[in-house]
């Protein structure tokens, strides 16, 4: 057997990144210990709105958008707001973002994310197979409403980018056109996109564990400690952890919206940071949803989570420390009562989660720069469920030195 085949490699998180990897690894024949200081989806995975948004291929920094963000940014509790308390913090990573609207680098982003979801879809339908996960997942499309001819058409751009990367969607431009596929929208909405491919799981959280169980019953272990540092060695890594020092010759990290302060220790300064988001969750369902309903002029989502409603969305920039303001998940839980008239807005549960947010918008799928035996694989931001069978597709390509199938420069951990 060759050399690689006897790898032991650690994965350091426990989200659906970390839990995905894993499993790909095992069946690749290594030897896998996945570490979480807090077990399997505990973090930002466990409460994300379920859609595999594989038409989402345009990064937040879109050109223009500097023009347009102090406006949003300056109603503390629209779609995109910044924390007075951390703006000093944040302003290396915003000088990035901006960077990253220009047209060129725009252009290019949307391309290497388009390729990177061409490449998560057809991995994410093996690894349904894989796992028999199909009675996990929900194919009801998804629906982008817009108030009015005017916010339609200022959208029609993106749905012709997305029409050149081979996303198939219908557009409709009445509210009876609406209706057919949902109804009960207030007749505000006037127009949307209808994206029919477009897929959720029934439970974020639940699909993350039914993968981690996967690699359980295949011989994989989770254990739970805190990382601290890592340590390269001449061949392989040394991992400081709470419980004492580990050895392995690879090591993953998939530590989500904190992976950025463990690379730190290896000596790479990654430019991750978080887009807190909201969404509050009705264990029943009021309202007979239909499909994945996205409110595009808002900034939030709603989507059917078990047998109830999850609304969600906004992006926050302020950091990891800082308390949640919760007044962000009630206004969207307001709107979304307005917009379908009779869902009923009692008994929800609030969350706040980190997205791992890259300045534009791509994950980091790399090798660490300081040793090419940590393999980077983070900075999914909105997008990880979408994309975590694809990531864990290459990271099992880099781990093994194999081609990866795309062109992985547009990730690489020293692109900035
Ligand atoms: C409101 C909201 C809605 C979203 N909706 C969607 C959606 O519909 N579709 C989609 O694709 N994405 C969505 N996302 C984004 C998605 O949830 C994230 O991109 C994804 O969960 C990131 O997964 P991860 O495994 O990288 O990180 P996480 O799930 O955060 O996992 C990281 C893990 O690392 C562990 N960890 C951290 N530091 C250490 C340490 N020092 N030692 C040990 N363990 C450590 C944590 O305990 C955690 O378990 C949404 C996000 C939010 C906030």
């Amino acid at each position: 057997m060759a050399e690689a085949e006897h790898t032991e490699i650690l994965v350091i998180g426990a989200g659906i990144i970390g839990v995905t990897a894993a499993l790909a690894l095992q069946s690749e024949g290594h030897k896998v210990r996945l570490l979480d200081r807090a077990g399997v989806a505990a973090g930002t995975s466990v409460g994300n709105a379920g859609a595999f948004a594989y038409a989402d291929v345009e990064p937040l920094a879109t050109p223009g958008i500097i023009r347009k963000a102090p406006k949003w940014l300056l109603d503390p509790l629209g779609p995109l707001s910044l924390r007075p308390g951390y703006a000093l913090q944040l302003t290396p990573w915003l000088l990035k973002f901006w960077r990253a609207s220009r047209k060129d680098r725009y252009a290019a982003a949307v391309k290497a994310q388009s390729e990177l979801m061409h490449l998560a879809q057809a991995a994410q339908e093996r690894l349904i197979t894989e796992v028999s996960g199909e009675p996990l997942m929900r194919r009801e499309g998804q629906m982008q409403l817009y108030e009015g001819a005017a916010s339609y058409r200022a959208s029609l751009p993106s749905w012709e980018l997305r029409r050149q990367h081979g996303v198939t969607f219908e557009l409709f431009e009445t509210p009876d056109a609406i209706a057919e596929i949902q109804p009960g929208v207030a007749r505000r909405f006037t127009h949307a996109g209808y994206t029919p491919e477009w897929m959720n799981t029934v439970d974020p959280a639940l699909w993350t564990r039914h993968v981690a169980e996967a690699f359980v019953a295949r011989g994989g272990t989770i254990e739970i400690t805190e990382i601290r540092a890592l340590r390269p060695l001449g061949q392989g890594v040394e991992v400081e952890t709470a419980s004492g020092p580990l050895r392995a010759a690879k090591v993953v990290l998939a530590a989500g919206a904190w992976s950025h302060r463990i690379a730190r220790t290896l000596g790479d300064r990654i430019p991750l940071d978080t887009e807190r988001g909201y969404n509050t969750t009705f264990p029943t369902a009021s309202f007979d949803l239909r499909t994945h309903l996205t409110f595009s002029d808002h900034g939030f989502v709603i989507s059917r989570i078990g047998e109830g409603l999850r609304v969600g969305g906004a992006v926050e920039l302020g950091g990891l420390e800082l308390p949640p303001n919760y007044k962000r998940a009630e206004i969207l839980v307001d709107k979304a009562a307005t917009f379908l008239p009779g869902f009923e807005t009692t008994g929800g549960t609030q969350w706040m989660g980190f997205r791992p947010s890259m300045p534009d918008s791509l994950p980091v799928i790399s090798a660490s720069p300081t040793s090419r035996d940590v393999i980077y694989a983070f900075g999914h931001g909105h997008l990880g469920l979408t994309q975590s069978a694809g990531t864990a597709q290459l990271v099992a390509a880099l781990c093994a030195g194999r081609a990866p199938g795309i062109d992985l420069s547009p990730f690489r951990a020293d692109r900035f």
